[in-house]
């Protein structure tokens, strides 16, 4: 038996606005500001969905569901990834884990990290042992430490037997 591994890397940052929901991992978490963008702007999402595209050089979620196309204003970015997921399995490949961090400097999201990985699990038929996600702030640094913005980062590993 032949197995084939691959690898994925995935990131993401959206501007944190008044008036908007914060998602992240197809949570809601409660705060005074939330992420914009075409879509519910789950930038953590979109960060593992980039790097499963990427785990099979099939480029970017942007290709597949452009800001352009009205189909997907406020999409639930879950939806988007089960169809990214979809490529994945339709082309032979098996999910061994992820991994992720996410870059806010609030609101606190320790308490929100077994929910996201549930959440994310599920989408991706994983067990949330799978599923890594950690948070951190950015030390009051840079875009993401004035809370102008949150971002993401995500690793994927996929395998194939043959
Ligand atoms: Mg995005």
């Amino acid at each position: 038996m032949n197995m084939s591994i691959r690898i994925g890397n995935g990131y993401d940052i959206h501007r944190l606005v008044a008036d908007r929901p914060l998602i992240i991992g197809g949570v809601n978490i409660a705060h005074d500001k939330g992420l914009l963008g075409h879509s519910d702007a789950d930038v953590l999402t979109h960060a593992v969905a980039d790097a499963l595209l990427g785990a099979l050089s099939l480029g970017d979620i942007g290709t597949y569901f452009p800001p352009s196309d009205p189909q997907w204003a406020g999409a639930d970015s879950l939806i988007l990834l089960a169809q990214v997921y979809q490529m994945v399995r339709d082309r032979g490949w098996a999910i061994a884990n992820v991994d992720s961090v996410i870059v806010a400097e609030r609101p606190k999201l320790k308490p929100h990290i077994a929910d996201i990985r549930k959440s994310l699990a599920e989408v991706l038929a994983l067990a949330p042992d799978q599923v890594g996600v950690k948070a951190t702030t950015n030390e009051k640094l840079g875009p993401t430490g004035r809370e102008e913005g949150i971002a993401a980062y995500a690793v994927v590993l996929i395998s194939q037997s043959a």
